[in-house]
């Protein structure tokens, strides 16, 4: 019987049978602790009930994990050059599809709708390829796939920035982007060590759920986020002064301003990275309510 995939020996010996050139530039970073693998599965709580979507298999680490524990998995691997290797490291597993695909072109609602019956709870488990792992999650949190979860393992910094709450350094417009559309928490970090070739970076296994409702809601959530990120433009200045640079500074302007801060109870002399995301909503339509 053949061992793990991901077992070191394994995977040094797929990539040299098949001279495998690993490519920096698309993030490949193959899994090699077993251990690491058994607990993204219980991160996910995996069963024989969901079907799973898989970003980057690589030479199939992960996805052999996925296929003995969940009902079916579709994969979206960008790199050709893997086609042959991932046809036989998982040839025993039936209950696999690879798509030969880059995941930000692809049309997701459209290919789950085809692949999937759609009766089935949704999971997304990846260990993502670290160069576009905020577009891949944006994307995904945006689309109109639902997922029943998220479990994805990312550069731990970038972890950290999700679930930041504020008055922290790590919290941010990507915290605030997450977190409106999620329950984001880190399941466990991953030292570097349990990858071949190791990256230079840590990394953490981050699980996004359902988040409850929100109390308040923007009125419009493109203005909402356009009025996030103009808060934190400059982190260095103080709010005051990223309000003016979204508003104007004419005196008119910042007496609206002015007025609007007053209403709502928030001080000028504030930093954008101390209020929490409710505040930034009922900022956006205060504004909006001003004509501002
Ligand atoms: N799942 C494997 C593992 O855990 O060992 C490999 C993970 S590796 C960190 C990231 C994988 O994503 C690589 O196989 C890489 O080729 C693939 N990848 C990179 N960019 C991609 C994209 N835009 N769409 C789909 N896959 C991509």
């Amino acid at each position: 019987k053949m061992p793990p995939i991901a077992s070191p020996a394994r995977t040094q010996a797929i990539i040299n049978r098949y001279h495998l050139k690993i490519k920096k530039s698309l993030g490949q970073n193959f899994l090699t602790d077993l251990t690491v693998l058994n607990k993204i599965v219980e991160a996910a709580g995996l069963s024989e009930k969901d079907d799973v979507i898989e970003v980057g298999p690589g030479i199939g680490s992960l996805t052999e994990f996925l296929a003995k524990n969940a009902n079916k998995v579709l994969a979206f691997e960008i790199d050709e050059n893997l086609i042959q290797v991932l046809e036989e490291t998982l040839d025993p597993y039936k209950n696999v599809e690879i798509v030969y695909q880059d995941i930000l072109e692809a049309n997701l609602p459209e290919i789950v709708n085809s692949k999937f019956d759609m009766s089935r709870p949704l999971k997304l488990v990846a260990n993502l390829p670290y160069y576009i792992t905020t577009p891949i999650l944006m994307g995904v949190l945006q689309g109109s796939v639902t997922f029943e979860s998220i479990t994805v393992m990312m550069q731990k910094e970038v972890a950290e920035r999700l679930v930041a709450v504020p008055g922290t350094k790590a919290y941010g417009e990507l915290s605030i982007a997450v977190q409106y559309r999620s329950q984001a928490k880190i399941s466990f970090l991953v030292p570097r060590t349990a990858f071949i070739p190791q990256p230079n970076v840590d990394s953490a296994i981050v699980t996004l759920t359902k988040r409850e409702p929100l109390a308040e809601l923007p009125y419009d959530e493109k203005a909402f986020f356009r009025f996030v990120k103009g808060s934190f433009m400059h982190r260095r200045k103080s709010y005051w002064n990223n309000l003016q640079g979204m508003f104007g500074k004419q005196p008119e302007v910042r007496e609206r301003i002015q007025r609007v801060l007053d209403d709502v109870k928030i001080d000028k002399g504030i930093r954008a990275e101390t209020l929490p995301m409710s505040d930034f909503i009922m900022l956006t339509n205060a504004f909006h309510d001003a004509g501002l």
